[in-house]
This record gives structure tokens, sequence and C-alpha cells, in this order.
């Protein structure tokens, strides 16, 4: 092994004997370890997560194998594809136009740009979670529909409710314009939490004018970066500080 740890003053690494093999890191993807084979520098350049794994004294940086477990394996494939061409697809292979209109494979679509957007959180990377969610809007654009009580689901337990994300499903839910009687039939599958936040906008918004509201909402929604994470300077040195913190521990967590 040709690194050497030295914990005087933090983590400093020399690289005493530098080889191909060094450039290298892998990611063992899901319970069937799936293998990605990674240029360790382009993938540290991109994700803090991956960083502080080739960073620290951990059993990864020597062996230089990240196991990730828990990640879906085509969700982490796309995420490989996004590092090496800076765009991502989701689209299920083999599915036909006709059933891309059923809510079936609707609702799978929704849960995989959850899921991708939850890896982009994960992997602390704020890019791959920002052309996600532009693949997101894109997507329902072209196929009109509003999330599912389902998706809602599947957010609330794998994203982050202060996320951009979940700001853009509450947007849309906000704007929809149920009817009462339908609204009382459609929440009665949604998650509490999301009902409140709804609750809470509805309830800000009783003496103002609802259509100047409607109006600026569409014109924040319409924006291209509403929806993504863009840090100042300051900020994005305390994110890498705690993306560095976060990293590790997922990575302590994982021993
Ligand atoms: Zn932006």
């Amino acid at each position: 092994m040709a690194l050497t740890v030295d914990h005087g003053g933090g983590a400093l690494i020399t690289r005493t004997k530098p080889d191909d093999e060094d450039d290298l890191l892998t990611v063992l993807v899901g319970e069937d370890k799936h293998e990605f084979v990674f240029n360790r520098g382009t993938i540290c350049k991109k994700s803090e997560f991956f960083r502080a794994a080739c960073a620290g004294n951990w059993k990864e940086s020597a062996e230089k194998i990240v196991h990730l477990p828990e990640a879906h394996k085509e969700i982490f494939g796309a995420y490989s594809d996004f590092l090496r061409t800076g765009k991502v697809s989701l689209n299920i292979k083999g599915v036909s136009d006709v059933e891309k209109e059923t809510n079936q494979h609707k609702k799978q679509m929704y849960d995989r740009f959850i899921v991708a957007y939850a890896l982009g959180d994960m992997l602390l990377d704020a890019s791959f979670r920002n052309v996600v969610m532009d693949e997101l809007k894109s997507w329902m654009d072209t196929y009109r529909t509003n999330v599912f009580h389902a998706n809602l689901k599947t957010a609330y337990d794998m994203v982050l409710p202060s996320s951009k994300l979940m700001q853009f499903f509450i947007d849309q839910w906000v704007d929809a314009n149920y009817e009462k009687d339908s609204f009382r039939t459609y929440s009665e599958g949604l998650p509490h939490e999301f009902v409140l936040e709804l609750a809470c906008v509805w309830s800000e918004e009783r003496n103002v004018d609802r259509r100047k509201r409607l109006a600026e909402r569409k014109t924040r929604r319409e924006g291209t970066c509403t929806y993504h994470d863009h840090q100042s300077a300051v900020e994005e040195t305390q994110y890498a500080l705690d993306g560095m913190d976060a990293g590790l521990a997922l990575l302590a967590a994982s021993h």
C-alpha cells in the first residue's frame, strides 16, 4: 500500500509510491456488490463523499474500495454515466410508448427520480441533484402528471424535508387547484407532514391576493435555478466541511 497518513495536523496524505492502481477507486453497489470502477481524481472532484472516502485513514482509502450496499444499482449506473457525460437518464429500457402513459409507469419513474435525488444527497453531489431536478421537470412537462401519494411517501423516507425536491413537490400541490371534495379524496393517502406543509402555505396566503401569489409562484417554478442547490463561496466551504463529516460518519456507520 502506497499511502501514509499523518494524524498530527489532520489528515495529511503522502503518496510514497505512485502507480496506476492508485488512480482507481472501486465502488461496490447494492447487496449483490455490482462493481463500478472510477478514476479517483474525477470522482473525488465531483463528490465530497468520495473525497472523504479516499482521504481518511479508513479501510476504504487503504483498499480503494467503497461499499454502498444501500444504493440502487441502476440509479448508481445513471450517476456513473453522469460523471462521464454530465447528463442523466433515468428511463427504464424496453418500455413502450403506451406503457409510458400508464400511472404504474409514472409512479415508477417518480420513484427513480426520488431515489436518484437521494443518491445525490448521500454522495454530497449538488450538481447531480440539480441535473436530476432538471430531468424531472422536463419529464413532468412531457407527461403532465402530479406526483402520486405513494411517491411522496418514498420521498419523505429518503429525502430531507428541507430539500429543493420537496419544495418543488409542495409548490406543485399548492397550485394544483383541487375542488374541496376532490382534495378530500386525494389527500387521504398523503403523508401527514405533507398535508401540514400545504396547510401552512394556504394559511399564510389566506389574506393576500391569491392570484398574485399564483403568478409569483409560476414565475418561480419556471425559473431555471429555483430548485437547484447553489452555494456562495462561504456556504460552499461549510457545505464541504459538513459533507466531509457526513461522509466520514456514513463510512464509520458502515463498519
Ligand atoms: Zn442553477
